[in-house]
Formats: structure tokens, sequence, C-alpha cells
């Protein structure tokens, strides 16, 4: 965005209640000083930034959708509200905090709202579907394949604006989803499902420093690369995942294992833990020769998302 070089004069003075006069002869030194290199505009944002005076506030950053790139900080937006998740609350460490989350869009796209402030989870109360939603100064991520947008202290709701609204939303999707009954050796996937059966978690001895596993010699346990080493005991987990079109056996390999099977020990606790999941399982689909059947290698698993649950509402209509 370009301003021209009244509006910044303007903003200058608003921000810092200095004299226009003194502010326009401190551009006048500045281009001076680099000896008018640059453009009367580029001098008067050099002095802005140096009055620390923010050229482009909240209000002057309204992206669409499909606009927002990951890493930006203050984004804004106008989105309609397409699902208002439950609050989820979680653990870390000693701290104990909640996440609110929303599914938004616009006719661009649609994105997730990810709500770390406290106020702000518990204005998600008076939100429902189809609401007009102003989200000021929020800061956009990647989460694996998805784009979200994050909103934290400094960031702004403003439900149902005056004169703002979104004709239609365009419901994007963003990922390399497929169905289990489609699933074919070598395919690198995701799919979406629930844990239906779980066998008894195997361990290995593994490699502390690198996690391959470690040929036993005696009492020693040999990495190939970092010779004799304390080992690890590594969990592998075989589950059967189903999504309503089909199942398939899935290997979880350590910390994707560890993910699921967090902290339980004993396999009826472990079970109690992990049926009936409902997840995303990402990885790669592999021909087990052996057993002439395809499996899926997991190597990552992820709660479902906003996107998910509305699309298996549609299914079930
Ligand atoms: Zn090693």
């Amino acid at each position: 965005m370009i301003l021209g070089y009244e509006t910044i004069i303007s903003k200058i003075v608003d921000a810092t209640e200095i004299s226009r006069q003194d502010i326009e002869s401190k551009i006048e030194q500045k281009l001076k000083d680099l000896q008018d290199l640059i453009s009367r505009e580029g001098a008067a944002h050099i002095i802005a930034n140096e009055l620390n005076v923010k050229l482009f506030d909240a209000t002057n950053r309204s992206l669409k959708i499909a606009q927002i790139q990951p890493g930006l900080n203050s984004v804004n937006i106008i989105s309609k509200v397409i699902n208002v998740n439950e609050v989820r609350t979680f653990q870390k460490e000693n701290r104990q905090g909640r996440i609110g989350s929303l599914l938004v869009g616009d006719e661009t796209g649609t994105i997730r709202l990810v709500i770390w402030d406290e106020k702000l989870i518990d204005l998600l109360k008076e939100i429902k579907q189809e609401d007009i939603l102003k989200i000021n100064n929020a800061y956009s991520k990647q989460n694996n394949n998805f784009r979200e947008l994050h909103l934290g202290s400094k960031s702004q709701i403003i439900i149902n604006p005056e004169n703002e609204s979104i004709a239609s939303v365009k419901l994007t999707n963003t990922s390399n989803r497929k169905q289990i009954k489609d699933l074919v050796a070598s395919d690198f996937v995701e799919v979406f499902g629930t844990i239906v059966q779980v066998f008894e978690p195997k361990y290995y001895n593994s490699c502390s420093v690198c996690n391959k596993k470690t040929i036993q010699q005696g009492d020693l346990f040999n990495c190939p690369e970092h010779g004799s080493v304390p080992p690890k005991q590594t969990p592998i987990l075989n589950i059967f995942f189903d999504d309503g079109t089909g199942n398939i056996r899935a290997v979880l390999f350590r910390d994707q294992a560890a993910k699921l099977i967090l902290n339980k020990e004993g396999f009826e606790d472990i079970k109690k833990e992990v049926l009936g999941k409902q997840l995303i399982l990402k990885g790669k689909v592999n021909n087990n020769e052996m057993f002439n059947r395809i499996e899926l290698v997991v190597n990552n698993i992820e709660e479902p998302k906003p996107e998910d649950m509305i699309a298996e509402m549609q299914n079930d209509v």
C-alpha cells in the first residue's frame, strides 16, 4: 500500500503531536542528508519510522483470506462464520490453558482461526454460524498444510460490524485427503477416520541419539552410526483405522505412537485411551507383500479440524 505525503504527515502529527512545521523540516533535513536520492514520501516514511509512528495501522490492512501468507503480523479480515468449535483445554507442563477455534470464510477461501486470548475465548459464546466477524491484528501461521490465523491479546473481534457483508463463501480444501477405499500403494495421503482396533504395542531398543534400531550384542546395544549407546525403549503401534468407506491397518512408530499412547502403560489402559479416537492420519501407503495388503505408515497424526467436522456432517446428510 502506498501512502501519500499528506497522509503520512497527518499520521505523524496525530501520533506524536509534533507540529506539522517541525515534521516538514525534519523531512527536508532528511532529504538533504540523503542528497535527494529518495522521494519526499520516502523521506516522510523514514521520519515516521524514526519517530515510531506506525503508518499501517489496523484499519489499513484488510486482506482477503486467499491473500493471507504465513508469517504476517497485524492481519485484518472480514469473514463469515462457518463453524464455531468447542473450546479445548490443554495441559502444558504446569500450565493449563484454553484454545478456541472457528472456521471462517470469505469470497476467496476459508481459514481456521485459533484463539489464545481468554477474553476473546469468552466472546466465542456470542458467536454463531453466519455471523460476520471483523478480525483485527491477528497473525498468520502455517500448521502442516493449512494456513491459520491466530488471535492473541492484541487481537480484536468485532461481531457483525455495520456495513460489512460477505456475499458467498468459497470453501477451500487444501489437503491431499483421500477416502480409504481409494488408497493405492505409494500414495502419500491423509485420511480422516476413527481408530476401531488397536494391537498391543511392541517395543524395541533404539539409539538414544538418532532413534534408529540398535543391534544387541550381549549387554551392549549398538547403533550402526553411533556405536554402543544407552538404549531407549521405543514403541511401534499397529491399529485399524476406518473412515466409513473402508478400513486400513496403520503403523505408527516412535513419536507418532507415543502421541497416541501418551503416558499410558498396560494394554488395557492404552486401549481405553486410543479406541474410538477420531483423527487425521498422514502418511505413505505401503504394499506389504508378505501379507498381500496395503498399510498406512503414519508420519503425522492430527486432531480433526473444523473442515473435517463439516465434511463429515455433510457426509451424514
Ligand atoms: Zn544412532
